[in-house]
């Protein structure tokens, strides 16, 4: 808070102040806008299995086509949805359509979700897990919730505590960006995640060195012996995908292994997936 507040004072004095206030203010405007109008869609980008080159899951990644401005991207708006309180809603919506979707997927596919700090603080969480899962008829262990380390940085207790009862339930917890944290390994010792996301800053030259391959490395052995799946972000090139293989990494999401989708191409893949019995080449799948 006091690094945000001090960054506002001296924004204060540049002359792009009033329109920059402007701007975010119209943000807010079109954010409860879009919500009352169901504006928001959901893509899906495929977390494909490295060992058996499966597709056994999706991340739901959230999608604003704004009437005017085109697509927004998340980078920029959830920031706002945070600071004005909306993520709360916007939460519950991703939630229960993610769920809805997955639950035409065939069985034992996952879903991934993310999940703001915001939600946590508000405690509704929980409540909102359950719901999406009653009324999707989703099994808890399909639905991953995806944390950044910004979710531990506050409040440990409390969070941890609402952490361990989404476990209980059944549900899955995936730490996000992993890496690029302040103390990343100590929120290791914290929390018993079921799975790590190794931020796509660390996979972009793995495939260049020993040296750059030396921080994967690491963190796949220790996830490995602690018994906690890994995803590689950002996989973009077959030679990062096969060098992820060979370090004994879980998963692998990136644009080479797909991007993100509407949910009929994802249906679709997970069919053709299923009628092949075998490995689908989801590679290359067009842009959307
Ligand atoms: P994230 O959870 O780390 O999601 C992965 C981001 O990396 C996505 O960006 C995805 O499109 C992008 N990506 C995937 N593969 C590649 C690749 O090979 N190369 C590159 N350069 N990028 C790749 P996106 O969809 O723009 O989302 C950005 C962030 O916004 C997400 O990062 C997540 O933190 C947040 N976000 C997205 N949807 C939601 C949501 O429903 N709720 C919340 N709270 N946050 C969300
Ligand atoms: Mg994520
Ligand atoms: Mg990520
Ligand atoms: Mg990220």
């Amino acid at each position: 808070r006091a690094k945000q507040d001090g960054r506002n004072i001296h924004r204060f004095f540049e002359p792009s102040m009033d329109s920059a206030i402007k701007a975010r203010r119209e943000l807010e405007i079109d954010l409860r806008q879009a919500l009352a109008n169901d504006e928001f869609r959901l893509h899906f980008q495929p977390l494909f299995n490295l060992q058996d080159g499966q597709i056994e899951g999706f991340e739901a990644l959230l999608r604003w086509p704004h009437p005017r401005h085109g697509n927004v991207s998340p980078a920029e708006f959830i920031p706002v949805a945070e600071e004005t309180g909306l993520i709360s809603a916007i939460g519950t919506w991703v939630l229960r359509h993610a769920c809805q979707e997955a639950a035409r997927w065939p069985k034992d596919t996952r879903v991934a979700v993310n999940v703001s700090p915001v939600q946590f603080r508000t405690r509704t969480l929980v409540l909102d897990v359950i719901a999406a899962l009653g009324a999707s008829g989703l099994s808890p262990n399909r639905l991953e919730i995806e944390i950044t380390e910004g979710v531990l940085l506050h409040d440990t207790d409390a969070t941890l505590s609402i952490l361990a009862d989404l476990q209980r339930l059944g549900v899955r917890i995936a730490m996000d960006d992993f890496g690029t944290g302040y103390s990343s390994l100590s929120y290791l010792r914290k929390f018993r995640f079921d799975k790590v996301k190794i931020d796509r800053a660390f996979i972009q030259d793995i495939h260049k060195g020993q040296d750059k391959l030396a921080v994967v490395r690491a963190v796949t052995g220790l996830c490995t012996s602690l018994g906690i799946a890994t995803t590689a972000e950002g996989v973009e090139s077959e030679e990062q995908l096969l060098a992820l293989k060979a370090e004994g990494c879980t998963q692998a999401q990136g644009f080479y292994t797909g991007r993100p989708m509407p949910a009929e191409q994802a249906l679709a893949l997970l069919h053709q997936q299923e009628v092949m019995g075998m490995s689908v080449q989801s590679f290359g799948a067009p842009s959307a």
